[in-house]
């Protein structure tokens, strides 16, 4: 059983309650951070993950927010402030998509949807994740990894190109920042996901999607989200330690 004081300090997880974010919050966790299982609606499924990180020895809490509320995140830091440890790491990896469809059939409102949870939620958590970290607001540094996706590259016609649109900006913003905040002790990367099995994909109606276009993976195989959660793990760590505002593509070359 790891003692206390050998805990690396808090690693928020957005989004953790399954998926990339669950496998990355049981590797952080097995790396010594006190984990925020971060989630919106699915509480058993957040706390079935911390008691995973709790059974293996780690130390693990829950909070619900929605990250595309201010004040939810406001409420989700504040829960970390009541910690005995600082943040050190924020994965920035809830992500939503809907249903598959063309541009002319999407509503505004599915639109400031997508936006608002991809970007303005990552944009949110990185904020108030930099006052907390960085030196010049009296922080001990820290390291942002900010989940993407390979559709920011292919533009996901037909399926959802808001969605691609919303991962474009966040590869925008993790260039952004980790300029902005390189001298002040924190680096900021990205990781682009391929097609990954895990339910995401029956929120676009299709629950095969990887296994349909597998062949078109010049692997021949959808990936893993411990597959995912080894390269955010990776640029966390500090075996990174001089790469910043780098996009690390997790997506069997396509
Ligand atoms: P997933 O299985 O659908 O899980 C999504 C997670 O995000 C859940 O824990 C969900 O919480 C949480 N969440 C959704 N909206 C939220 C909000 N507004 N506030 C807080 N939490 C929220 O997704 P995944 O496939 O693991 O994807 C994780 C990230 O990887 C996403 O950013 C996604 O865009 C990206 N990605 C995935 C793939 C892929 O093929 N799977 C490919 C490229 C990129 P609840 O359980 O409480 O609903």
């Amino acid at each position: 059983m790891r003692v206390k004081d050998s805990v690396k300090g808090i690693a928020l997880v957005t989004g953790a309650s399954r998926g990339i974010g669950a496998a990355t919050a049981m590797r952080l966790g097995a790396d010594g951070y006190k984990v925020c299982v971060n989630y919106v609606s699915n509480a058993a499924a957040a706390e079935s993950v911390a008691r995973s990180i709790i059974d293996a020895g780690g130390e693990a809490f829950c909070v619900q927010a929605d990250v595309s509320k201010e004040a939810d995140v406001v409420v989700l830091f504040g829960a970390i402030d009541s910690m005995a440890y600082p943040l050190k790491v924020l994965v920035n990896n809830a992500g939503v998509l809907f249903t598959q469809s063309k541009l002319v059939d999407m509503t505004a409102e599915r639109i400031e949807k997508v936006l608002a949870a991809n970007v303005t939620g990552s944009l949110l958590c990185a904020r108030e994740a930099v006052k907390r970290m960085s030196t010049e607001y009296n922080g001990l540094g820290g390291v942002i990894v900010n989940v993407s996706s390979g559709a920011s590259r292919t533009g996901s016609p037909n399926e959802y190109i808001d969605y691609a649109a919303s991962k474009g900006a966040v590869d925008a913003f993790t260039v952004g920042l980790s300029k902005e905040v390189a001298a002040e002790g924190i680096r900021v990367n990205g990781v682009r996901p391929g097609l990954i099995y895990t339910e995401i994909h029956a929120d676009g109606g299709e629950p095969n999607r990887v296994d349909r276009l597998a062949s078109r993976i010049p692997m021949q195989r959808g990936g893993t989200r411990d597959e995912v959660a080894a390269a955010i793990c990776f640029l966390l760590s500090d075996e990174a330690s001089f790469i910043t505002g780098s996009i690390i593509d997790v997506t069997g070359g396509l």
